[in-house]
């Protein structure tokens, strides 16, 4: 029976290219087969990752019922398929909290606090002594550099660092920084994007207290692009509210060059995030300055306030 590898829904680079890379590991050295999936659409991201490596886009999985899985990039439970407590989970490899998935059966479990879950992958495949093909190495690094917006991630380390110079040296890129920053400019395009391509570009829910939060992250080289949206992505965000049963609606435009997030919320207590960060909104929104990370600086701050 196969084995489904896959991150989370509204996959990025780091769940898609983690599918990737740990099936081909997987399929080096188990006996079963490894498949590599997806639970949704890929991101303008991902699909100048796979194009330049000449990656395979993953099958689509939405249902998991019966199945055999693998998991990467999360251990929340909102953020896999509405079935999947009824699969068995032999393993995961994250680099999040620790989220709400269970499991009834032993699994191996590869967690680590740094940039990156393919830092960790490329750690795993060392660790079992298996050769990265040269086209997986590529995605990988750029997956690690997506992760970390370049290094700059107050969750980067020096873990993911190295390992993305060992996987540009096997991936044979000399200017890794520059095709990142390639990676980069593509990401950052809304050109033809709605309100809510926008607003769900990289969202999650996450289960705080009672409640359900929902947090998207744009990470843009220039957001004043969007000044002139900030209206249109507003009143989406009521909607999204209304749509999908949420407490607070939190959307972070991030300026990689600047270097920090506008937040914009809109919620049924805001007080209860102006108190998470110690800031006065106004107009529903606040410059965070240096906050790049959803996972280090925004979901630990929030998370209490709900407890
Ligand atoms: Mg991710
Ligand atoms: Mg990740
Ligand atoms: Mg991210």
């Amino acid at each position: 029976m196969s084995v489904y590898v896959f991150g989370h829904k509204n996959p990025d680079s780091d769940s898609i290219v983690g599918a990737i890379a740990i099936s081909y590991l997987k399929n080096q050295i188990e006996d079963e087969e490894y498949i590599p999936a997806r639970q949704g659409d890929i991101s303008a991201e991902t699909e100048f990752i796979l194009n330049r490596f000449g990656g395979k886009l993953p099958e689509l999985k939405t249902s998991v019922a019966g199945e055999r899985v693998y998991l990467v990039d999360s251990t929340d439970k909102p953020h896999f398929q509405d079935d999947i407590d009824e699969a068995t989970i032999l393993g995961i490899i994250d680099h999040h909290k620790l989220g709400d998935i269970m499991t009834s059966t032993p699994l191996e479990c590869w967690i680590r606090p740094i940039g990156c879950s393919n830092s960790i992958v490329k750690e795993v495949y060392d660790a079992m002594g298996i050769a990265i093909p040269k086209d997986i190495a590529g995605m990988m690094m750029l997956a690690i550099l997506s992760d970390t917006v370049i290094f700059k991630s107050p969750t980067c380390t020096n873990v993911d660092t190295k390992a993305v110079k060992e996987l540009a040296k096997i991936a044979e890129i000399e200017d890794y920084k520059a095709l990142a920053q390639e990676m980069f400019i593509v990401k950052s395009g809304t050109d033809g994007a709605t309100a809510r391509d926008l607003n769900t570009r990289d969202y999650k829910v996450f289960n705080m207290g009672d409640v359900r939060v929902g947090i998207n992250q744009l990470e843009m080289i220039d957001i004043s692009a969007l000044d002139r949206r900030k209206d249109e992505i507003y009143s989406d965000m009521l909607m999204m509210k209304e749509e999908e049963n949420l407490h607070t609606m939190i959307v972070l435009l991030t300026d990689i060059m600047k270097e920090g997030s506008q937040l914009l919320c809109v919620s049924d207590d805001i007080k209860k995030i102006e108190a998470a960060f110690n800031k006065k909104f106004e107009n529903n929104q606040v410059w965070l300055d240096g906050v790049l990370s959803r996972k280090k600086q925004v979901v630990p701050f929030v998370q209490p306030q709900f407890d």
